[in-house]
Parts: C-alpha cells; structure tokens; sequence
C-alpha cells in the first residue's frame, strides 16, 4: 500500500520533470502566530503555525470558518504582519523586509486569484492581465504572456472587457493575472465559489496545470472536497493550527476527515 503510494508519487513527479517546466518558488512558515487585538477581547487567529507550500506543488487549505484559513493566507502574502514567528516566501524570509520590498514582493512574487475575480472593469482582460507588470513599470514579457493566454484558452477574449466574458472567463483572467508575473507562489481563496460546477472544475484543473506545466507553486483555500482533490496535499486548521495533513487527497477521504474533525469539537 505505502509501496503504491511512493511509486504513484514517484511517477508523477517524473512526469513532472519531463513534461513541464522546473518547479519554482514556494514559500513556508515557521511557528507562526498571529493574534489580533489585545487584553480579554484578544484572538489568537494562528498559533505556531508551521506549513510547508513545496515548489511545484498544489496545497488545498482546508478548515471550518473562522480557523485562520485568511489569516494564514495574508500572513504568507506579507499582506499582514505576523506576532510571531516566521514566514519564507521563495526563500526570503518577510520580516526582513521593508515596507517597499514588502509591497514590491507582494505585486510580483505573489499572485492572487479571489472568489470575486477583482478585475478593473474598464480595462480589457489583456490589461487586465499585464495590469501587474504595468504597475512594475515593466513591459510584458511576450514569451509568459502568451504561454499563460495559450494555456488559460483566452487567446480570442484579450479585448473583452469583464463584463463582456463569463465568470469562468473571468476568472482565467483573474488567473492568468496571477500567473504573468511568474510568482514564488499563488494564492486561490475559494476561487470556485461564484462559479457553477462545469466552469469550477475548468479553474481547477487549469490551476492543476499550472502547477504541472509552469512548475507554479499554488495554495488554495476551499470548503469542497472535490475541489481539495485536484491538490497533492491538504492543510487541515482549527483554531488557528494546523491539525492534520494529507497527502494525495481524494474526495471521499477530504469529506470523511472533515466530518473526523468536526465530531471532535
Ligand atoms: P477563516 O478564513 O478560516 O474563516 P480567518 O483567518 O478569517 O478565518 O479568522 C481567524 C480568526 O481571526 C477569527 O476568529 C476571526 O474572527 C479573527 N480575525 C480575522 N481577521 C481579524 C481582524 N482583522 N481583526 C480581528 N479579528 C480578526
Ligand atoms: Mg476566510
């Protein structure tokens, strides 16, 4: 059985090595805390958190409401500063940084798919999709550009505006966006929750491919188990810990520990 398990991992990962490009970023955690508020009304939204998001991999976080699922996601993203404790994002460890290397980290080493898509509804999706490198004052990288819009099927969408594409289409721009900037690692919370099921599942294996064929690092939170099986391993928080791991999800075994954990509460 263990055997099985490590031969399929085995493969999959010289799959990996010969079918996409080389994995890259990455980010990690080291007992990481975060408390908001002071005195009585203080809450401990993380305690000693330590999570790895391995480069090139595919990590779903999981837990009930009010875990710390945000928390640890902006936390990671330098977007909030962490009590205690650490956080590396594709080595770099943020409390080192200051604000400006934080801000500058955040628009291009981080990318962002959100539930809402958040796109500029005036630009069209081709800007909406450089929109991060336009911000860095750089060009597009025309090589990237094309192979996220080849990949993410837009290539016939670039001069739509938002309100013109479906919210699948909507949130491939939202994912090639994340994407442009080659980041150490990107960040999807719930990003199939305003999406009916067909174009849901469309997002997660296009986020599946960006972690087979791009070598990109992604982190997604979810409440669905069909959803966390698309990752190679889940993150279970309650209470702002971490509880269980997963490796190689399936649905049935994601929806089994859920219902595990919340009978132990
Ligand atoms: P989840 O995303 O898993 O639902 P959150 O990370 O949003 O959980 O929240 C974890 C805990 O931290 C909750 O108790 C929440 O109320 C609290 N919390 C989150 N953000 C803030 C904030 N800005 N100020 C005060 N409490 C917060
Ligand atoms: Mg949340």
């Amino acid at each position: 059985m263990a055997e099985t398990a490590r031969t399929q991992a085995q493969s999959h990962a010289h799959q990996r090595a010969h079918g996409g490009e080389a994995p890259v970023g990455g980010a990690r955690t080291v007992r990481l805390s975060k408390r908001y508020g002071t005195g009585d009304t203080a809450v401990r939204a993380l305690e000693e958190v330590t999570v790895a998001f391995p480069p090139g991999r595919f990590t779903a976080i999981m837990g009930p409401s009010g875990a710390g699922k945000s928390t640890l996601m902006h936390c990671v993203a330098g977007l909030e500063a962490p009590s205690s404790g650490q956080v590396f994002v594709g080595g770099q460890e943020l409390g080192t940084l200051s604000d400006r290397a934080l801000t500058r980290l955040r628009r291009e080493r981080v990318g962002f798919v959100f539930q809402s898509f958040n796109l500029l509804p005036t630009l069209t999706a081709r800007d909406n999709i450089t929109l991060p490198l336009t911000l860095a004052g750089k060009g597009p990288d025309r090589e990237r550009l094309d192979t996220v819009v080849r990949i993410l099927r837009l290539g016939d969408r670039l001069s739509h505006r938002p309100a013109e594409l479906s919210g699948g289409q909507r949130q491939r721009v939202a994912l090639a966006r994340a994407l442009v900037t080659r980041p150490e690692i990107v960040f999807a919370d719930e990003p199939t929750g305003n999406l009916d099921s067909r174009s849901g599942s469309d997002v997660l294996g296009l986020l599946r491919a960006a972690v087979d064929d791009l070598g990109q690092t992604v982190a997604m939170v979810t409440h669905d188990p069909v959803a966390a099986a698309h990752a190679d391993a889940v993150v279970f928080l309650a209470d702002g810990r971490v509880v269980d791991l997963m490796p190689e999800p399936t649905a049935a075994g994601v929806l089994d520990r859920i219902r595990e954990l919340g009978d132990r509460s």
